[in-house]
């Protein structure tokens, strides 16, 4: 919460063990994927209608990337936060903009958690935690997709949930969404 922006949102999940990703990883590919699942999915009304306050296709194409520090140059925590959704703030008040950074070195891209696999860190009682339902992998990334684009619409600040997991927007988004 410093000067005109600040993060306000990471992907929801709270493994925390450090590792090195494989080097061979075809990040651009996966993201772009996910992106294109998703913007099938906000054709349809219901989940469409979760991004009253933006233009949420024109924002996956203009302002989400892929690296290792969110838009502000801070290096990502750990490889559990998939992206850094940072809002745009114009005098003292949040605007519906702002910018998404995907963490490369994350589970998202790497589909492990310190060293394991992503299927079996998620667990029946991780996935609850989180808000992931029975979604798989694939699922799961466009899931964070969606997840942050509803930080950048959330003017009001309603889903801020930058360090802890947010089962809850999950739950509503994979309702509306999936
Ligand atoms: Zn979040």
């Amino acid at each position: 919460m410093t000067g005109l922006t600040t993060t306000t949102a990471h992907a929801g999940f709270i493994w925390l063990i450090p590792q090195n990703p494989p080097p061979t990883i075809n990040h651009s590919q996966i993201l772009n994927n996910a992106i294109g699942e998703v913007v099938k999915r906000l054709n349809k009304k219901e989940c469409g209608d979760l991004f009253g306050n933006i233009n949420p296709w024109l924002f996956l194409e203009k302002f989400v990337s892929i690296g290792t520090q969110d838009s502000t140059g801070q290096p990502f925590p750990s490889e559990s936060v998939g992206a850094i959704t940072t809002s745009d703030f114009a005098n003292a008040q949040r605007e519906p903009s702002g910018s998404i950074v995907f963490n490369q070195d994350s589970f998202l891209f790497t589909g492990t958690v310190g060293g394991r696999n992503i299927n079996d860190v998620l667990t029946q009682q991780v996935r609850q935690a989180n808000g992931l339902g029975n979604l798989n992998f694939n699922q799961i990334r466009q899931l964070a997709v969606l997840h942050e684009l509803m930080h950048i619409n959330d003017t009001a600040g309603t889903y801020n949930d930058l360090g802890r997991a947010n089962p809850s927007l999950n739950n509503l988004i994979r309702a509306k969404c999936f």
